[in-house]
């Protein structure tokens, strides 16, 4: 199988109530694995080889030939390319498109695995965290975040397989609706319009709008970068090499500081590959900065620390940020409104999903995560500062204990009883840093956003919670018998249930991440001294390397940042 779940025994302490651990739970882990643990890459390239004669002339023992002329070099020590592009996430799959679209021979290395089918299924997207998909990264503890997880770390998933993040996201924003939308996240919809939120594209000119949110899916289905760039070429243009569990260690530079290619691990052992042209990193935003570092390009002093001789003195790992919110304020919904179903039910409609030809079933829909809204705090503002996006659960289980449940978050998202809205500030001013491992500069890095350092942090966050709570008196809610739970969560016991207290009290305990750390390889002009890109994504200092990924967003945008930045990339 090519994907492979999170491990269950592992994450489940013994004797807990929780569904995800229960035999149910087991079984359907498994079960969906079987169905969806394959990858239509690899079975495409098995049958590929299956029909190659052996007669094309690239043919010999350094290559692997499959029909329709496609080939794919591997076990060679050197090989030349225009480009090579490291990541193949968002960003990477697009520029080697466009590359490959223009006649250039472009190599497109990527660390983890090809694509496996259950990214594309938007009701079990949960269960990617955590598993072989995900580089499960965590945030190292600034005391005054993340304080009711585990180590006072949040979790930061990341996409590590063919489509990157954009394979494992929640798939907000783009291309059409989800088919299937459930009479909750309708409810969350028309009470934000009943508060004065205008039912309109929040993605048009004017952000103040709530709606259904938009998806890059099509018929039922996740359409990631890899799906949308890379398939459609992959195995028809020559002048394309995809080189999967291919992880970049480095980036060559010479000594007239011209990056001139890469070193590369693939099943233990080392590879070289050399660029006539450029090197471009797409690796994201915690891995373009490593790899950077790793090569020589970062703070001097931090570098030759940990005994990396420095190329370039540049801000890399700076800036580190992210949209920032929390998990607490929990709507429940009462039986009859619920949408929780039996266990043969869930059975039967995963089954449908798969076998049927047209997928709109709840399978197909992604729970309340699309029910979203964007306000300005104070008028004055020059953008919305809050966005609300939705988060669903079962309520008693979530309600035990909340840092647990979200970290074993396998459950199929159509299937809950109440709604945890989360109150997102979208221009947070706390910055953070992302420095090499200091024991293993290879491994994972230390990533320190350093969430709500900054007091005024809380201000749209406390604003934004008395607006959302004021939804309890729309008739939206009141039709379907919807109401704010009033039980507090462990850690915050002494405050008044929603008080600014008590709000404070909940971001800091459970803060969450949507999940778009930005900044750390900032873009910005000649003279910008903590830019590490020019306004081309031109590294500065080193000639013919580029980084085209969210990690060279100088400022994090105020919506969904995927397709935005993509463009530019
Ligand atoms: C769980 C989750 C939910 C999200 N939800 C949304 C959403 O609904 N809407 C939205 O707009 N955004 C969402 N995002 C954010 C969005 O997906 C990212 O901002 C976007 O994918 C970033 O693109 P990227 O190209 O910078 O990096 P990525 O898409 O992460 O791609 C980086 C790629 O590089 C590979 N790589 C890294 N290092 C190396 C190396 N050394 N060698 C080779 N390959 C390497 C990685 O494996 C990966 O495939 C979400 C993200 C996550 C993780």
């Amino acid at each position: 199988m090519v994907w492979e779940p999170l491990n269950l025994t592992q994450v489940c302490p013994a004797h807990t109530q929780q569904t995800a651990c229960s035999p149910f739970g087991y079984v359907l882990l498994n079960f969906i694995t079987q169905l969806f643990g394959d990858s239509v890459d690899r079975r495409v390239q098995e049958s590929l080889r299956k029909l190659d004669n052996g007669d094309s002339e690239n043919c010999n023992q350094n290559y692997t030939c499959y029909g329709d002329g496609y080939t794919e070099s591997y076990e060679r020590e050197r090989d030349d390319y225009d480009f090579i592009v490291v990541g193949a996430g968002a960003a990477g799959c697009v520029v080697t498109n466009r590359l490959v679209e223009n006649n250039y021979k472009v190599l497109l290395l990527e660390a983890g695995d090809e694509q496996p089918d259950i990214t594309l299924v938007p009701g079990l997207s949960t269960s990617f965290l955590g598993s072989n998909i995900d580089w499960q990264y965590y945030t190292a503890p600034n005391g005054k975040s993340c304080l009711g997880r585990e180590g006072q770390r949040c979790s930061w998933p990341r996409g590590k397989t063919m489509g990157g993040s954009s394979s494992i996201n929640s798939m907000s924003y783009y291309v059409s609706h989800l088919p299937y939308i459930d009479r909750p996240s309708f409810m969350m919809t028309k009470a934000f319009t009943e508060r004065g939120i205008p039912l309109a594209d929040f993605n048009g000119a004017n952000q103040f709008a709530t709606m259904q949110g938009q998806t890059f899916t099509l018929h039922g289905e996740r359409i990631s970068a890899n799906y949308a760039y890379i398939q459609p070429i992959r195995y028809k243009r020559k002048n394309l090499t995809v080189k999967v569990k291919s992880e970049v260690t480095k980036v060559l530079i010479d000594e007239n500081k011209r990056a001139y290619g890469v070193i590369y691990e693939k099943n233990g052992r080392r590879y070289t590959a050399v660029a006539k042209n450029e090197v471009i990193v797409s690796g994201g935003a915690i891995n373009s900065p490593k790899l950077l570092m790793l090569s020589g390009i970062g703070p001097k002093s931090h570098l030759e620390s940990l005994g990396i001789h420095s190329i370039a003195n540049l801000d890399v790992g700076y800036n580190l940020h992210d949209h920032v919110t929390f998990n607490g304020y929990a709507i429940h919904l009462p039986k009859g409104n619920s949408t929780l179903v039996d266990e043969k039910t869930i059975i039967n409609d995963i089954l449908d999903y798969k076998l049927g030809k047209v997928k709109n079933g709840p399978i197909s829909g992604n729970g309340a995560v699309n029910s979203i809204a964007f306000i300005k705090t104070e008028p004055y503002l020059p953008a919305e500062d809050i966005q609300y996006q939705c988060y669903n659960v079962i309520l008693k289980e979530y309600l035990s204990n909340p840092a647990l449940y979200e970290s074993i978050s396998t459950y199929p998202t159509p299937y809950y009883d109440a709604i945890v809205p989360r109150t997102m500030n979208v221009a947070p001013e706390s910055r953070g840093r992302l420095y090499l491992n200091k024991t293993n500069p290879n491994g994972y890095p230390y990533i320190y956003p350093n969430y709500l350092d900054k007091k005024e942090d809380f201000v749209p966050i406390i604003k934004g919670v008395k607006f959302l709570l004021s939804l309890e008196n729309t008739k939206a809610f009141k039709d379907m018998g919807a109401y704010f739970s009033r039980e507090k969560l462990p850690g915050c016991k002494e405050y008044e249930w929603g008080s600014d207290e008590y709000t404070v009290c909940l971001t800091r305990t459970y803060t969450s991440s949507p999940y778009h750390p930005v900044g750390t390889c900032k873009m910005g002009p000649v003279g910008d001294k903590t830019a590490v890109v020019d306004p081309r994504l031109r590294v500065y200092g080193v000639a013919n390397l580029r980084v085209i990924d969210a990690s060279i967003m100088p400022v994090v945008y105020e919506r969904a940042i995927y397709y935005d930045r993509r463009k530019r990339g």
